[in-house]
């Protein structure tokens, strides 16, 4: 048995090598390491693989997420109401640029931001949503998109774990994560569900004005060669990410339906078992398994991730501290308390491995141990 990863990369890659290889050696060939023809060809086929009119590549899905809020002219104190329960870079950059984060509590099923919490956190600074489509399912994006527009708000999707899911509109109607609000963003990290060998990330939108707006912002701020209308960044996917993105994202729905394959292994395994709940799958979106995350209950966590590695078997916990208790986020507007499912979150769950490369034989020693564990 393959060693089990919480994401096996290398395998991954040895069953595309011949493809990757070639792409990487074609950039190399070429020499057209920044912005080359490779980047355009990507572009072009995630434009069309999201449906969406713009994809602008940039170098990761932090940047991502700031050249957004740039882009959309938000300016300091101006509010911007993000989910309590997320990895730091959605509440970073809004620090960064000194904007105000707001945080609002989760849904304790899927994990995502609460749209009715987010209405009562709206007051007239407010300027922007930031969804985040968690774990790989999508955020209620319908509620979300009523409220932004009943309150004139821009939506910025941070669609970094669950980039091919699909939102299902309660007209039967779908669209892909991060192609609903003004903006959706995304990163290409090795790990995420379309990664590549460094770093990458893109912004999407389907407004022109916003798409020259981004493209502008990315590059320095200008438009016109040395000449500088704004104060920009520098955020680039280079070329040869961009070649291994265009192989992979051929793969991507594939990649998804083995996701989706080894969570059904683990739901099967651990169906009724009161200590443990498994993902609750959104029923307007398809779960593209980022993660397979569980919540234990009246379980020592600590002790069963302990039992999970004395055999080789990684587990995770996504993520142990909340925003608003984060060191550097400490904030007088918020207290321990202020999000319970958050906290309570926070304190229960684990991921098992997931990725693209499981089999059954793996499957079956995981779910063996944690039942080990869990039933003992
Ligand atoms: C990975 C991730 C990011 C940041 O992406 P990088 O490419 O690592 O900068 C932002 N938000 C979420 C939810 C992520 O999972």
């Amino acid at each position: 048995m393959n060693k089990i990863q919480m994401v096996d990369l290398r395998s991954q890659y040895l069953n595309m090598k011949s493809e990757i290889d070639n792409a990487i050696h074609e950039v190399i060939d070429s020499c057209a390491f920044i912005n080359g023809p490779a980047v355009a060809a990507f572009q072009k086929d995630l434009e069309k693989y999201l449906g969406i009119k713009h994809v602008i590549p940039c170098a990761n899905g932090t940047d991502a997420l700031q050249v957004s809020m740039m882009a959309l002219g938000l300016q300091p104190g101006d509010e911007v109401i993000t989910t309590s329960f997320t990895f730091i870079a959605t509440a970073e950059v809004i620090a960064l640029l000194r904007l105000t984060p707001v945080l609002v509590d989760v849904d304790p099923d899927t994990f995502n931001i609460d749209p009715e919490a987010i209405e009562k956190a709206i007051t007239p600074k407010t300027k922007a949503i930031v969804p985040v489509h968690l774990f790989g399912q999508t955020a209620p994006m319908e509620e979300i998109m009523k409220i932004a527009s009943k309150y004139k708000l821009f939506v910025i999707e941070d669609n970094c774990q669950a980039i091919g899911a699909d939102y299902i509109f309660s007209d039967g109607s779908l669209k892909k994560a991060g192609t609903i609000g003004q903006i959706g963003c995304t990163s290409f990290f090795p790990s995420k569900n379309l990664g590549c060998y460094g770093d990458g990330g893109a912004i999407f939108t389907d407004d022109d004005e916003l798409a020259k707006q981004l493209r502008v912002v990315v590059n320095h701020g200008m438009a016109v060669r040395y000449y500088h209308d704004y104060v920009g960044v520098n955020s680039r996917l280079d070329s040869i990410q961009a070649a291994i993105l265009k192989v992979k994202l051929q793969y991507l729905d594939q990649y998804a339906a083995k996701r989706r394959a080894a969570a059904d292994f683990y739901d099967k395994a651990f169906a009724g078992n009161p200590r443990l709940r498994t993902p609750v799958r959104y029923s307007k979106s398809n779960h593209v398994f980022h993660q397979y995350t569980l919540v234990a209950k009246d379980l020592d966590r600590a002790a069963l991730i302990a039992h999970l590695n004395s055999k080789g078997i990684p587990a995770m916990i996504y993520y142990p501290v909340p925003l608003h208790l984060q060191k550097a986020y400490i904030d007088p507007r918020y207290k321990p308390g202020d999000f319970p499912v958050t906290e309570a979150l926070s304190d229960s769950v684990f991921s098992l491995p997931m990725h693209t490369e499981l089999d059954n034989e793996q499957l079956a020693c995981i779910t063996a141990a944690v039942l080990e564990f869990v039933n003992a």
